[in-house]
């Protein structure tokens, strides 16, 4: 077990960064702080509103694993086997996606799963307790490395256009969203291949909430959609994460922009989908 050590905030604050001389493990942060900024330009994360998480396990070396912890054990709520020894970056409780994308280091932190697999401890750079979402979070990181997928990043956020959409039983239905998305423009299905799964409403943090999402994953989307709330995307990385919701938005957007020129869009043909996915290879 690691010694945790009362740090003075001024200890703290000049001692030097995690990302100093860890240039693949700034890239990630780096990358983080350029989707959290995009984010709030979109208007997707009022307040604290969103959540990122980055597996940054592969990035980590000794020196890192002999950091001290900042923080006292925090209790996960529940036990995640495939998580022993990982190490996340994670947003921090009520921070805002604007400050995140300036100060990335201020607005969230880097902490180490225990052996226990049920607790964990902050030990970079600062102590900033991670989002009030982390369980289900790392519920899902739990389940992609049990999967063995390559996926590392998860984003939460709230997309105008997208969670509109959900106020609106028909769009509910499994698949109806996909497909008008879909048939907005072709780059839709290309760089989000796998649709928009759909979560009926539950409590925000529940746990009910976490397992509907990793069912949805593991009903073979990448991004789910949460009615009412906002969407919840994983990908390899935080920028194809974002992307991928990125490119629904757009065509939540192109739909709106029709009906609001005063007519029903056409959309692709049913035909013109299944020869962009024979041609690109894509999954469904
Ligand atoms: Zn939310």
């Amino acid at each position: 077990m690691y010694p945790f050590i009362y740090e003075s905030y001024k200890t703290i604050t000049t001692m030097k960064s995690i990302l100093e001389n860890h240039a693949a493990l700034k890239n990630i942060v780096d990358n983080v702080a350029e989707v959290a900024g995009y984010l709030w330009q979109k208007g997707w994360a009022e307040r604290n509103g969103g959540n990122i998480t980055v597996n940054i396990t592969e990035h980590i070396d000794d020196e890192i694993r002999q950091m001290p912890a900042i923080s006292p054990v925090y209790q996960i709520g529940a036990t995640l086997p495939h998580l022993k020894g990982c190490y996340f970056y994670c947003k921090g409780t009520n921070m805002r996606m604007r400050d995140l994308a300036r100060w990335p280091m201020d607005n969230g932190s880097v902490i180490r799963i225990l052996d226990d697999c049920a607790s964990y401890v902050i030990i970079a750079d600062k102590p900033v307790k991670p989002t009030s979402e982390l369980p289900s979070h790392l519920a899902v990181h739990n389940y992609l490395l049990a999967k063995g997928s390559p996926y590392r990043a998860s984003v939460h956020t709230h997309p105008i256009e997208l969670v509109a959409l959900t106020h609106n039983k028909t769009w509910m239905e499994k698949d109806v969203a996909t497909k008008m998305l879909w048939s907005m423009i072709p780059e839709t299905k290309a760089f989000c291949p796998r649709g928009l799964g759909m979560v009926p409403y539950m409590l925000p943090s529940s746990v009910e909430l976490a397992d509907a999402t990793i069912q949805a994953i593991d009903d073979d989307y990448d991004v789910v959609m949460w009615e009412k709330h906002g969407v919840f995307a994983v990908d390899t990385d935080v920028m194809a994460a974002f992307d991928q919701i990125d490119v629904l938005n757009k065509s939540a957007l192109i739909y709106i922009a029709a009906k609001n020129m005063g007519f029903e869009p056409d959309g692709m043909t049913d035909e013109q989908m299944r020869e962009l996915s024979d041609v690109f290879g894509l999954p469904k």
